[in-house]
């Protein structure tokens, strides 16, 4: 890690992932020991022309403490001001940055009861800004910058500074920042170089793969693998397989996740059947969930084991009826940069662009032709999971994972073989 590497991570945050505009408000969410980036990323977008950049602070140890020792009722509400400020900036099309960066294990030990309940008042309380989020009503960015509880977890037999270390390489690699030739320069604007430009390849490396899929428009999809994946999904009418680049309602592009290397869609609601084995761990809520095992029928989650964390797995499936049915299908070679660094991060936005993989919950309305633009009704009768306060993805693909589609007139396409895309 030197200074320029972090100067163009910053820049390429503010011009590339939320790509902010001219007088546009800017919310970052931090954890305290990620302050001094954050600081870095609030003069690169007053740089950009930024109109206020508001900063909220979040501590392991503090959520931690709150979690087991606030008084209970409070996980049934979210505060009318967090609502109001959170609802208020999303409406007005302000830029979100989230840098996610946790202990994987923070709330071991917390009630799965409040944890179940605080995403079902999240739901509720911040539905303007979900829905928003969903269908892209304002930009956002969720990156990583180490913190040392989490860079132990991933090196655990290493020091404190090693781990930290080889932490920020593996990010700095997998965001495509080279050491060698910064694209920073002295004047304000960006250099259309190196990581800036490695980016813009990188997306439409993706995007023309999604085209495929889309010019394919498959029926069907059937996924299986020996881990004892065995598992037949429909797509909908008009279904549209998105990667890298999305569009704000203001129309400017942004990328929603730094790294990315999924191509996704969305499924038919009531159409998954058979049995989907995690392949890699799940972080959720502070807690480590490892060894899932669904089954479906009907696109429903008729049966739900985890070896560890089963309760915390169960927790995020109760939220609401839409927690139960897939809301997003995934596709990432297994030869893709993460997996092949063979390091499992116990943090999703690295784990789910290294491997194949579903959430629950509620779908990208963007997922159907058309569809930032319809009601939760219409979204509905497309036949996809549009109602659900959650969104919890987990990994399933494996160096032998086989995908096969059907197309509308029954011939049947690999997509996967080996765990790489067949074409
Ligand atoms: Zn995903
Ligand atoms: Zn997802």
């Amino acid at each position: 890690m030197n200074e320029n590497m972090l100067r163009e991570y910053a820049r390429l945050i503010i011009h590339i992932g939320v790509n902010l505009q001219k007088e546009q408000k800017l919310v970052i969410a931090s954890p305290v020991e990620c302050a001094f980036f954050a600081r870095l990323l609030v003069s690169e977008a007053y740089e950009a022309g930024a109109g206020d950049v508001i900063l909220n602070w979040r501590d392991d140890h503090c959520a931690r403490e709150h979690w087991l020792h606030a008084e209970d009722s409070l996980f049934d509400n979210v505060y009318p001001w967090d609502a109001l400020q959170k609802n208020t900036l999303a409406r007005e099309g302000a830029a979100y940055i989230g840098i996610s960066a946790t202990d994987p294990e923070n709330l071991r030990g917390v009630d799965p009861g409040r944890l179940r309940r605080w995403e079902v008042a999240t739901g509720r309380d911040l539905k303007e800004f979900n829905r928003l989020q969903m269908n892209n009503g304002f930009p956002w960015c969720v990156v990583s910058i180490p913190i040392a509880s989490w860079a132990g977890k991933v090196f655990p037999d290493r020091t404190d500074d090693e781990a930290m270390e080889m932490l920020w390489a593996e990010i700095f690699k997998a965001v495509r920042i080279t050491n060698d030739g910064c694209a920073i320069n002295d004047g304000g604007a960006i250099k259309d170089g190196d990581a800036v430009r490695e980016w813009r390849d990188h997306c439409d490396r993706l995007k023309s793969r999604a085209k495929k899929l889309n010019d394919c428009n498959f029926k069907t999809l059937h996924y299986t693998n020996a881990l004892g994946t065995d598992l037949t999904i429909e797509m909908p009418a008009d279904h549209v397989w998105l990667a890298a680049e999305e569009s704000a309602a203001s129309g400017v592009p942004f990328i929603a996740n730094m790294p990315t290397e999924e191509i996704f869609s969305a499924p038919r609601r009531d159409s998954a059947n058979g049995v989907l084995v995690a392949s890699k761990p799940l972080v959720r809520s502070g807690n480590i969930i490892d060894g899932i095992r669904l089954v479906f029928e009907q696109g429903r989650i008729i049966e739900a084991h985890a070896q560890v964390g089963e309760e915390t797995l169960l927790a995020a499936i109760n939220v609401d009826e839409g927690s139960h049915f897939l809301g997003e299908i995934a596709l990432v070679p297994y030869d893709s940069p993460i997996s092949r660094s063979g390091i499992l991060f116990y943090n999703t936005l690295f784990d789910e662009n290294a491997s194949c993989h579903f959430a629950f919950g509620e779908a990208y309305p963007g997922c159907i032709r058309g569809g930032d633009k319809m009601s939760t009704e219409e979204l509905i009768a497309r036949g996809i999971n549009a109602e659900s306060s959650t969104h919890v993805d987990f990994m399933i693909g494996t160096k032998d994972l086989s995908i096969v589609g059907t197309t509308q007139d029954g011939r049947k396409v690999a997509i996967f073989e080996n765990g790489n895309f067949a074409f």
